[in-house]
């Protein structure tokens, strides 16, 4: 018997937690946070008491109740009783926050496998933030190409193209037919092959079942999105029409949208001004031959911009230990005033009170190269239309998103022709019928034969 069921991921965008059993080996297929969590009972500073390991989150049934999943600090006060290890894996697909978080409640006995790439992420993301930590896991990183035994299971991770570099689909071989998990793609973006290899590889196993994303699943798509490739032909149309400074805004671990500004920068003869926290990610990142980042110690265009901290004198001391090791690449918000016209500055919207020392020209180009706000009311969009509107700054809004157009997803659909289509990471199942009769309107939680 072979059966899949989905504990996140559905009606949802985000918050993937895939279960697969064949005959007693148990795989959970990525383990992410959903974007709306606890958001009902928790806000602001009342949040779950850290101490409390899940049991304030099993109140609210914001977890799944997995037996021999969770490590046994985190039931320790629960009702739910520790188990040794049932779940034999994990798989994650790629880095993102909606993808991984939930592994730090995971017992450290089960492996967690990854991408080599994805891994160097995790990594970045506990050295730099004070509040991240993902907790011990025996980690098995891989490559496309590998073909890893589980139990009556083999997976084969295989790239994808994503909004975050190492990003991959899975082929799940079982023991009565194959498994396709898309994880999140593209078709738009810089590295297009590695979507089309996956498909290809896909349909030529002819599956069973295909477990689909559909973010962009929707009758009518309300935000405007261009292909990597627009994002940059315009980001230097502005550039190069300004002798002005330009700001940028992005997801700090979309590496495609970094190197497609750091490209305008070069082709305009500007420098890319970055955070302490980009450049020890991009540093991480360059370990992985394949991903083809500029090297922020080594390249000329690289500036590293470092605000004042504690002494309010550039001091080393000032900074922490992660921060230091870019200071020969420092810059500080007066070379960044005076130099403005030779720049291109990354600057994250919770970083806006530095434009206070920057003091941007009037008219400076600012492109935020993010989703446009959910809707009219976002309160935080409104700050930052105030904090421009304030410095006389020119608003641009440039993005190209990780996901399959509706029509692509249906392309993709038809061509990997799964006997059963599963579509996670959507609030649209029902648009999937219309593509094909073989989509199954999954209910959390319940199983499916395969
Ligand atoms: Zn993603």
């Amino acid at each position: 018997m072979v059966t899949l069921r989905f504990f996140g991921g559905v009606n949802e965008i985000g918050g993937n937690k895939i279960l697969l059993e064949d005959n007693g080996t148990r795989i959970l297929f990525d383990f992410g946070q959903s974007f709306t969590f606890g958001a009902d009972y928790f806000t602001s500073w009342l949040s779950p008491r850290p101490i409390n390991g899940l049991k304030d989150r099993f109140e609210f049934g914001l977890l799944p109740k997995i037996r021999g999943l969770y490590a046994k600090e985190q039931l320790a006060f629960t009702d739910f009783p520790y188990a040794e290890p049932e779940v034999d894996a994990i798989f994650l697909s790629h880095a993102h926050f909606d993808h991984v978080t939930h592994i730090c409640f995971v017992d450290p006995q089960i492996p967690v496998y990854l991408g080599v790439g994805t891994k160097l992420f995790l990594e970045s993301m506990e050295e730099t933030s004070g509040f991240c930590d993902y907790r011990k896991h025996e980690y098995c990183t891989f490559r496309t190409g590998r073909k890893i035994k589980i139990g009556n299971v083999v997976v084969e991770p295989v790239h994808v193209d994503h909004s975050i570099p190492a990003a991959y689909g899975f082929l799940i071989h079982t023991s009565r037919g194959t498994i396709v998990y898309t994880g999140d793609l593209r078709m738009h973006g810089p590295r297009r092959d590695l979507s089309e290899e996956f498909v290809r590889r896909g349909k030529e196993c002819e599956p069973d079942a295909l477990v689909c994303e559909g973010t962009r699943m929707a009758l009518k798509e309300k935000r405007k999105n261009y292909s990597e490739g627009q994002v940059e032909r315009m980001s230097n149309e502005i550039v190069s029409s300004t002798d002005k400074i330009v700001f940028i805004t992005h997801y700090s671990r979309d590496m495609d949208r970094l190197r497609s500004f750091y490209n305008v920068a070069v082709k305009n003869e500007r420098n890319i001004v970055i955070s302490p926290k980009t450049a020890y990610l991009l540093g991480k990142l360059i370990q992985d031959e394949h991903l083809d980042l500029p090297d922020p110690l080594k390249d000329e265009r690289i500036h590293v911009y470092y605000k004042r901290k504690k002494s309010g004198t550039y001091d080393d001391a000032d900074y922490f230990l992660w921060e230091r090791q870019f200071m020969d690449k420092m810059v500080t918000c007066e070379f960044v005033q005076k130099n403005q016209g030779s720049l291109i500055m990354d600057l994250d919207f919770y970083q806006f009170a530095e434009l206070i020392d920057i003091r941007p020209g009037k008219g400076s180009p600012f492109i935020h190269s993010m989703s446009e706000p959910f809707s009219e009311e976002d309160i935080q969009d409104a700050v930052l239309h105030n904090w421009l509107d304030h410095f006389g700054m020119q608003f641009h809004q440039l993005h190209a998103s990780g996901h399959l157009k509706r029509e692509q997803i249906g392309s993709l659909v038809t061509e990997i022709n799964a006997k059963m289509v599963f579509p996670v990471h959507t609030e649209n199942q029902h648009l999937f019928k219309q593509i094909t009769k073989n989509a199954q309107m999954i209910k959390p939680e319940k199983e499916y034969g395969i």
